[in-house]
């Protein structure tokens, strides 16, 4: 399994190369990381002043650049772009398994959005555990209610950093179904 990382507008190539690490190390897949995609102007909702990332996920998928998305391999977007959807205010990472893509947004998981000094070593370790996370989900792994557990929900980036980049033994033995774990 090969699994793309696609940035949507400003993504550091330090932060790009932790979270295709990360998810080579915890989860043994195979990642390469495309070119840039312009974060699309259609799913900003001015009122919200945050995109919304379904219609993201629509207009990114749609777009000539991302042609190469294979419904058959999971694709991840990171985007530094604030995301909401539906019925949640903001999102971490939404999953759309039509197109078998996620998305996360590093607005909410930096620690200068919540008036703290900048600590890149902090949103690499949270972008990858959300990158984790949302694989793991299309891999078809449900939320696990150990907090230590990457499958646990996170509702705060407090309860992101709660959790471990790993998945508990219970989602392991889930996932290896699916895929073969490093461990
Ligand atoms: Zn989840
Ligand atoms: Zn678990």
């Amino acid at each position: 399994m090969l699994v793309r990382i696609i940035p949507v507008g400003t993504v550091s190539e330090k932060l790009l190369k932790e979270v295709s690490g990360g998810i080579e190390n915890t989860l043994g897949i195979k990642t390469r990381v495309m070119e840039n995609l312009v974060v699309p102007k259609e799913s900003y909702n001015a009122l919200r002043r945050q995109h919304d990332a379904d219609k993201m996920i629509d207009l990114l998928c749609k777009n000539q650049v991302a042609q190469y998305i294979d419904r058959d391999l999971p694709a991840l977007f990171i985007t530094d772009a604030d995301l909401y959807a539906d019925k949640m205010n903001f999102a971490f990472a939404v999953e759309d398994p039509v197109y078998s893509v996620s998305i996360i947004s590093m607005a909410r998981l930096r620690t200068e959005f919540y008036g703290q000094g900048i600590n890149l070593y902090l949103l690499g370790e949270r972008v990858t555990k959300e990158a984790v996370h949302t694989l793991g989900h299309q891999l078809g792994l449900e939320h696990c209610f150990r907090p230590t557990c990457v499958m646990s929900p996170s509702p705060s980036a407090g309860d992101v950093d709660k959790k471990q980049k790993i998945m508990c033994r219970d989602c392991e033995v889930k996932a290896s179904k699916v895929i073969s774990l490093p461990r």
